[in-house]
């Protein structure tokens, strides 16, 4: 059977839609590019934002006349369950996010029963973790690595605990046996991932901790970068600051979002930590690397959020003069505390101080990027630049997107590229005579 996997969201649910590719494609089925050519059609989905459902909804509307079959899996799934079966009959199963390694199975009964399927039940955490066992099929000098799942944290305003799960650690050594076969087949980068890393292993009281886990990861012959995603601020200790600027494959990036500029605020979104204790781990973490940089998510227009408030996220942004900025408009996410919570904002002043909160980011991170003029950088080859033509893109340490004209087949290697100008989004450069490898 030809399958076609549609993904909405973050990373995780990126490595998650590849594993579950590996897994079919193990069992006989072929991974095809578009909707068109595929017998099945799965869609990963994502909750975090606002009306998921109505999204997924939408598009099962228009893949519905091309008369595929069509499974749904992710949080979406594990929020509704069987309510996606009985409000679209395209839909054939729903696979919630702990069952994803039943992929193969659930495939095979829904085609022999001819009935419909939903299993969404959360599981014990060993079976939970079961799909990331299955090997990548890795074509890439890049890959992501799933370290753990699910959160304990219960931030009044995410939804994540509740379609994830509770905390659970993979065993270190099926880790570290992955990314050892990744570098094998040539990966240079692996980029680790959970809701909270810095939290990974306190559910395995006798394996290693994350700080552990760097430790080892950065021992692996032929690795060269290692980077992780998400960090808590509250959950991030100086023993894993620490391993910045010593680890020689940790980059020199770190995503660390704050939410809020305001305790008032950070404490209604119950986050666990302070505006100045988040600033010290940001002055920790510089005193390591002075040029480390520094990515983050923010919330405009929580419920209660006054223009003082708001004001305060402005100033925190404008004092660490953050890289790069993901920010977001809060919108309420079903079981959650702060969706109850009174002072819910009319979407107009949400939307406009985002964009208020847009511009100062814009400006920073186009200042910070011009900065980089001049400097010579290690640049790991990801593929063909869409501009300007003939050019080749990759990654800096620091996580910059660089197009540069190349000097002979550099693809998925490390070279050193001297920067020439920098734009909004990304730089420009040249490569220098000697790669770095
Ligand atoms: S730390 Fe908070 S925001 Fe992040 S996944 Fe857990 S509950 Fe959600």
């Amino acid at each position: 059977m030809k399958f076609y996997i549609k993904t909405f969201g973050c990373q995780m649910n990126v490595n998650e839609s590849r594993k579950v590719a590996a897994l079919l494609a193990r069992k006989g089925h072929d991974h095809v590019d578009t909707p068109e050519e595929a017998d099945l059609i799965l869609i990963n989905t994502c909750s975090v934002r606002e009306k998921p459902e109505k999204k997924v909804l939408s598009l099962v509307g228009r893949l519905a006349p091309m008369g595929k079959m069509i499974g749904v899996m992710g949080c979406v799934a594990q929020q509704y369950g069987s309510e996606l079966l009985e409000k679209n009959d395209e839909i054939k199963f729903v696979l919630g996010t702990q069952k994803l390694h039943r992929i193969g199975d659930i495939l095979d009964d829904v085609m022999r029963d001819h009935k419909n399927l939903v299993d969404v039940n959360f599981v014990d955490a060993k079976e939970s973790l079961e799909i990331f066992r299955e090997p990548l099929i890795q074509t890439t000098c890049s890959a992501f690595v799933t370290i753990m799942q699910g959160c304990d944290n219960f931030c009044s305003y995410c939804i994540v605990p509740f379609v994830r799960g509770r905390e659970r650690s993979r065993p270190s050594a099926e880790i570290i046996s992955e990314i050892e076969g990744l570098a094998a087949k040539g990966v240079l980068e692996i980029s680790l991932l959970g809701q909270n890393v810095n939290r990974y292993g306190l559910d395995r009281p006798h394996d290693l901790t994350f700080h552990d886990l760097l430790n080892k990861i950065n021992a692996i012959k032929g690795l060269r970068r290692v980077r992780f995603i998400t960090s808590q601020p509250a959950s991030l200790g100086d023993d894993t600051m620490n391993l910045f600027g010593r680890l020689e494959t940790l980059c020199e990036s770190i995503h660390l979002p704050f939410q809020s500029g305001s305790d008032r605020i950070l404490k209604l979104m119950g986050r666990g930590y302070t505006r100045g204790e988040y600033l010290e781990k940001i002055i920790k973490l510089r005193k390591r690397v002075p040029e480390i940089a520094l990515s983050a998510d923010v919330i405009v227009g929580f419920p209660g959020e006054t223009e003082q408030d708001f004001n305060e996220t402005l100033s925190l942004i404008r004092e660490v003069r953050f890289d790069t900025l993901f920010s977001f408009i809060y919108t309420p996410r079903p079981f959650t505390r702060a969706s109850d919570y009174p002072g819910q904002l009319d979407k107009d002043i949400k939307t406009e101080r985002l964009q208020r909160l847009q511009a100062v980011q814009r400006a920073i991170t186009l200042e910070k990027n011009r900065q980089q003029a001049g400097k010579i950088k290690s640049v790991l080859v990801e593929g063909k630049s869409k501009y300007p033509e003939g050019y080749l893109m990759g990654r800096t340490r620091d996580n910059r997107i660089v197009n540069f004209e190349p000097r002979g087949d550099v693809m998925a290697r490390e070279v050193a590229v001297r920067i020439v100008e920098g734009f909004q989004n990304s730089l420009l450069g040249v490569m220098e005579e000697e790669p770095c490898i």
